[in-house]
């Protein structure tokens, strides 16, 4: 899709006049490790439970604007109350809804990219500055002193553990930090929370009340298409929040869909580990090809491909593989993010990587 028409560009607000219609980049292929999905088979408990809760649902009714019975679930899993659960059509929703309630002209959004650009994308939106903290262009780990001195201005802090798209994770301790110095709220993505060994920054819900964080059933629960996100924070926000968001944005099919899926977890989370194991796996196997793999706690890999634009437009033409380009992203050059798939999955983009940087396959 394109930019906004000549005639459009009069008409909106003048903020909104370079705004686009987000792209994902999807090619049909027959391997897809472009969007961090789960392409695992869903566990067959899992599955059923949530076949069959769909099978049941009225759908003559409105559903639950908050969808208490969810949030119970989800209250119960991570040893809060309801108070402090709101959940979204998609972690994206939950993201909105922070900018529109905490951002706007006059606020400021720090964030340290190469991150998930929907932050700056949303902040702008609503017309909120963002004050940009760079990570380190060969690490591509946050520079935390950097982070806490910005903070200390800001309304909203972002940050994301595991990252997207580098995957690195931020130690509980460092999360404190930041939340000590901060008087404004600090949002942690944990979209990716579940494939990590660092620990979700959830305890700090007791000590702090200005931390919220966000997970998704998109990621490690393999439910991208069912549209379901949660976020975890004080009540009084929690409050702010549903004040201004869509009474019926989650419908009955999601609500039920997530409320299988969390009475399930052990199910999900048992596969996470299975992934977590072969990420390693497909990392061994790209470093044996000599390119840069960034250590990651997440389901995806940066990597670093000489002449990665020409790289991926060939695995998805001659090898019908998509992954991700952020070669042409500011700190990016030559990365591509791979997303962990099934072993035979990842073999495949091995073998075809070898064939195209010209190294014999490990
Ligand atoms: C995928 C993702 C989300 C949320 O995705 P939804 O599908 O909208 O739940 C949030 N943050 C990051 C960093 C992500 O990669």
């Amino acid at each position: 899709m394109a930019g906004l028409s000549e005639r459009m560009r009069q008409m909106v607000r003048p903020e909104l006049k370079d705004f686009e219609p987000y792209d994902p980049a999807f090619v049909p292929c027959d391997i897809n490790l472009s969007a961090n999905e789960n392409t695992w088979p869903a566990p067959a408990g899992l599955s059923a439970a949530v076949r069959e809760a769909l099978a049941t649902v009225p759908l003559n009714r409105y559903p639950d604007p908050l969808a208490n019975e969810l949030r119970d679930a989800i209250a119960a899993w991570h040893g809060v109350e309801r108070e402090n659960v709101l959940v979204g059509d998609g972690g994206d929703e939950l993201l909105f809804l922070l900018f529109l309630a905490f951002g706007g002209p006059g606020r400021v959004l720090v964030d340290c990219p190469p991150s998930f650009t929907v932050y700056g994308l949303y902040a702008s939106m609503v017309g909120t500055t963002v004050e940009q903290v760079w990570r380190d262009p060969e690490t591509m780990l946050p520079d935390l002193e950097a982070l806490v001195d910005a903070g200390r201005r800001a309304d909203l802090v972002a940050v994301t553990s595991p990252n997207n798209p580098t995957g690195d994770a931020i130690a509980r301790g460092d999360i404190e930090r930041l939340l000590d110095a901060c008087p404004g709220l600090v949002l942690v993505d944990e979209a990716y929370g579940e494939f990590s060994e660092a620990g979700t920054a959830l305890p700090l819900l007791r000590t702090h009340d200005n931390v919220v964080v966000l997970h998704t059933l998109s990621k490690a629960f393999g439910m991208a298409g069912v549209r379901l996100g949660y976020l975890l924070g004080p009540a009084d926000v929690i409050d702010a929040l549903s004040a201004v968001r869509q009474p019926y944005s989650v419908g009955v099919l999601p609500q039920a869909a997530a409320l299988a899926a969390v009475e399930h977890r052990d199910d999900a989370l048992a596969q996470v580990a299975a992934i977590r194991e072969e990420r390693e796996r497909l990392r061994a196997g790209l470093l044996g090809l000599g390119l840069t793999v960034w250590p990651s706690d997440a389901n995806f890999l940066l990597v670093r491909v000489p002449g990665a634009h020409e790289v991926r437009a060939r695995l998805a033409t001659d090898f019908s593989i998509l992954v991700r380009d952020f070669s042409q992203a500011p700190g990016l050059a030559d990365c591509l993010r791979i997303t962990v798939g099934t072993p035979a999955e990842d073999d495949a983009v091995i073998r075809a990587l070898a064939a195209l940087v010209g190294k014999e396959c490990p």
